[in-house]
């Protein structure tokens, strides 16, 4: 999961960063940074915690220069991570680098090991050393060759932006699985970041995506420069950026996340409609599923549950108990609106299960007639190996039950996921989506048995 943002050539990069970051916090609640170069040195600021928490007006002003870029870390389960914080910082042959990176490399081991084998030292779990070890160790003479040699050795999905005391290059791997679009300051200088809403609170107005297989090179006094680094380039952006992830209010790759959603809650209704008094979201995740599928029914929406903002979420915490108790801490009903009636209440998707099972008990505590779940997004059945946190086979539901068994689990009167075909309509046929969670292709290498690589 995680977040990245690259600024170039704009005044107070760092506070552009900082903005940019505020913005994308859903992608990462565990630490964060901002490292930035000012063409002499870089200096870096990184810490546990929450953007708004980790960053003071002072600690920016310290981070004085026209080259920033910043990542926000989405916390992997039961891990000990305290120094897994980004941006990775080196010094080396030829000079100092600062590197951030959302993804994941599927090789990290085998890459890792090697390095080992060499007598190479890590600090930290996170696959990003790799590749700042693999660039201070390649023999090329320049850093953009050192640059594309590490890349020829690193494999799955990566957006970077690389920095040094001078240059800023940005790459996304070859089947785009990670989102990272280019944005230009009115002022001059130029953005990337994983998400468009960035662009809307750092004052940045959108270019285009950057293309998958492509590596922008930023450098002083110039236009950025694109060179497509990958020749056998095999788009396919990720799916559950717009089922889950994703702010509603960005575009991956020309597409709306509010959009795309809304077409998915149209599409669960025609393939599994019910008949029901009232539409409810599972707030925020479910909101415009819901509206979509109220829609298409003709049946009222309400926001029949209230969420409490207050706290995490609940998918990342590691004991069931917890995330029981999360759950209630969460979400609350509103009873008088439910006392008596059918209700629909549909989610983006279900992973354990432990959301939606709490939800229908609640909902029948508060009164409900009939509770039918809905899902927009087809059964989980598969761990993604490309960098959304979902859990081991044995942990996902759908893997391990037919939709019945789930039904009769989670306790409601009926239960309807999305098809896969239903979620390629929604999305649009003209691309090949990562679906790996639902259909088990891993494309990029990995597989479902591997273990989890999820760092970055
Ligand atoms: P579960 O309760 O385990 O079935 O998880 C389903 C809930 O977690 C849904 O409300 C989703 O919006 C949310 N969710 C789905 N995928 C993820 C993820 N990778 N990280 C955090 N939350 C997720």
């Amino acid at each position: 999961m995680c977040a990245i943002v690259g600024v170039y050539g704009a005044e107070k990069a760092s506070t552009v960063a900082y903005y940019s970051l505020f913005a994308m916090q859903h992608r990462g609640q565990e630490g964060t940074g901002i490292s930035v170069a000012n063409g002499k040195s870089i200096s870096v600021y990184k810490k546990l915690g929450m953007v708004a928490d980790v960053f003071s007006q002072d600690t920016l002003n310290h981070l004085e220069g026209t080259c920033a870029v910043g990542h926000n870390r989405y916390s992997t389960a039961g891990k000990d991570s305290k120094g897994d914080v980004q941006p990775v910082f080196a010094k080396y042959k030829l000079g100092e680098i600062s590197i951030v990176h959302n993804g994941n490399l599927v090789n990290k081991m085998e890459v890792r090991n090697k390095l080992i084998d060499r007598g190479a030292i890590f600090q930290t779990d996170m696959d990003t050393e790799n590749i700042i070890h693999l660039i201070a160790k390649s023999e090329k003479d320049s850093l953009v060759d050192r640059i594309k040699d590490m890349l020829t050795k690193i494999e799955g999905a990566f957006c970077l932006a690389i920095q040094s005391r001078k240059k800023m290059f940005v790459i996304r791997d070859r089947f785009g699985i990670r989102p990272l679009s280019l944005g230009k300051f009115k002022t001059g200088g130029y953005m990337v970041a994983s998400e468009t809403c960035a662009f809307d609170l750092a004052g940045a107005e959108f270019v285009r995506d950057v293309k998958p297989g492509e590596m922008l090179i930023f450098e002083e006094g110039k236009e950025p420069q694109s060179e497509m680094v990958y020749k056998n380039v095999d788009f396919h952006p990720c799916a559950f950026e717009y089922i889950y992830f994703a702010r509603p209010d960005s575009d991956i790759d020309g597409k709306n996340v509010y959009e795309t959603r809304l077409e998915t809650g149209r599409k669960l209704a025609q393939e599994t409609p019910a008949e029901v008094d009232l539409v409810l979201p599972v707030p925020d995740s479910g909101v415009a599923a819901a509206k979509g599928f109220a829609d298409e029914l003709g049946v009222p929406f309400e926001m029949g549950i209230v969420r409490n903002h207050y706290v995490g979420r609940t998918f990342i915490e590691p004991t069931q108990e917890v995330r029981d108790l999360k759950v209630k801490m969460k979400l609350s009903p509103i009873k008088h609106m439910i006392e008596g009636k059918r209700v629909a209440i549909i989610d983006d998707s279900l992973v354990r299960g432990t959301t939606s099972k709490q939800i229908v008990r609640m909902l029948l505590d508060a009164g409900a007639k009939e509770v039918h779940m809905r899902i927009a997004a087809p059964e989980i059945k598969y761990p993604c190996r490309y960098g959304i946190d979902t859990p081991t086979k044995d942990e996902l539901i759908s893997a391990n039950n037919t939709v019945e068994e789930i039904r009769k689990k989670i306790g409601a009167a009926s239960l309807g996921f999305l098809s896969i075909e239903g979620l390629k309509e929604s999305l649009g046929k003209e691309r090949n989506y990562s679906m790996v969670s639902f259909d088990g292709h891993y494309f990029a290498g990995g597989n479902a048995d591997s273990p989890s690589c999820g760092d970055s």
